[in-house]
């Protein structure tokens, strides 16, 4: 196998050889087919993150096919259609993982960040943290559902049943959870930087109902807002924007600072929240939703062997939708998919 290897943060990619590693106790092999590029791999590769493991493979949204298999797995086969996500690891033990909160565990592990991830031709993963995907849907469609969608939801989720919401930032993760706010009948207020009028006219493709610059005040107050982008004034930007007793969830691991903002945009019992990391739960309810929705990524492939030019196109903004790698000479090049029902 070969991978595309983060040695020293702040430094590009290095093309590895690595030794085909084989599954030990609880683990499967999968070969993968596309690997989508998070703003989170971004955070890790330019440092922004504590702790990395190194040198590691970045990539966290991995769809492939199991080709072996560990001892004591179950409910996993060989040829399986499977997605490897964020959360790799927890403990089982620790109170948040008692607690139904494994999203919070205190020992975890993070794939692309603590373990090896999918910029690669193939990844190992603790078996009881990989899912069964459905065989529709091509698999460069669907890896930006892995992350981008996965943890999308569940900010929507923690933003409440709120008909009215804005989203800060519209890249991969807001181009799929507006399609799913939309489906849920909600109405999609979509912030963009100044000037971004592609930007804006891409959101309002996807069914926002208004478009504009995030210091913009939209036409409705908002009943929630959602931050995608890793830009702390935002804050109070969402803030301005939500009627009394709204909730701003932020949605990133990583941001900057939020700047001093006055009292008043607070009170009146707004929330400020964050989301960190995934359950298989969320899994199992967001695919479960995604089944039954028309819910289409839009996507741009590149060969594994460029994993630095897309990270660098994410980084400049110089992407519509989301990044994904795909193993070189397999199926590089070919344009958005779309996931449906039947
Ligand atoms: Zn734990
Ligand atoms: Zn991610």
């Amino acid at each position: 196998m070969w991978a595309m290897q983060l040695k020293t943060p702040g430094t590009p990619l290095i093309r590895a050889e690595l030794p085909d590693r084989q599954p030990g106790e609880g683990e499967v092999r999968v070969a993968v087919a596309a690997c989508g590029v998070c703003r989170t791999d971004l955070h890790v590769v330019d440092g922004e993150l504590p702790n990395p493991k190194l040198p590691i493979v970045p990539g966290h949204e991995i769809v492939g096919r199991i080709d072996a298999i560990g001892r004591n797995v179950q409910g996993l086969e060989i040829g399986m259609r499977v997605g490897i996500p964020w959360l790799g690891h927890t403990c089982g033990v620790c109170p948040y993982c008692l607690g139904g909160h494994e999203n919070l565990c205190d020992r975890p592990l993070f794939t692309g960040y603590t373990r090896d991830g999918g910029y690669a031709t193939a990844a190992v993963a603790d078996a009881r943290y990989v899912f069964a995907l459905p065989e529709r849907g091509d698999d460069v469609a669907t890896a930006p559902l892995l992350c981008a969608g996965l943890i999308g939801w569940r900010a929507l989720r923690i933003a409440g049943e709120g008909r009215r919401v804005g989203l800060y930032g519209f890249g991969a993760a807001a181009h799929i959870i507006a399609q799913v706010a939309r489906v849920q009948g909600r109405e999609v207020f979509a912030f963009t930087r100044g000037g971004d009028l592609a930007g804006q006219n891409f959101a309002r493709a996807l069914g926002a109902c208004w478009a504009g610059a995030s210091d913009e005040k939209p036409p409705d107050e908002l009943d929630c807002a959602i931050i995608f982008a890793p830009v702390g004034p935002l804050v109070p930007a969402a803030l301005r924007a939500v009627r009394k007793g709204g909730r701003v969830v932020c949605a990133g691991i990583h941001m900057s600072d939020i700047p001093s903002f006055p009292y008043r945009l607070l009170w009146e019992e707004r929330q400020i929240v964050s989301v960190a990391n995934l359950t298989r739960e969320d899994a199992r309810e967001f695919f479960g939703f995604v089944a039954t929705a028309d819910i289409k990524t839009t996507t741009k492939a590149y060969p594994l062997s460029r994993a630095n030019e897309a990270l660098s196109d994410l980084r400049s903004g110089n992407l519509e939708g989301a990044a994904v790698l795909v193993p070189d000479g397999a199926q590089a090049d070919k344009p958005s998919g779309r996931l449906r029902s039947s």
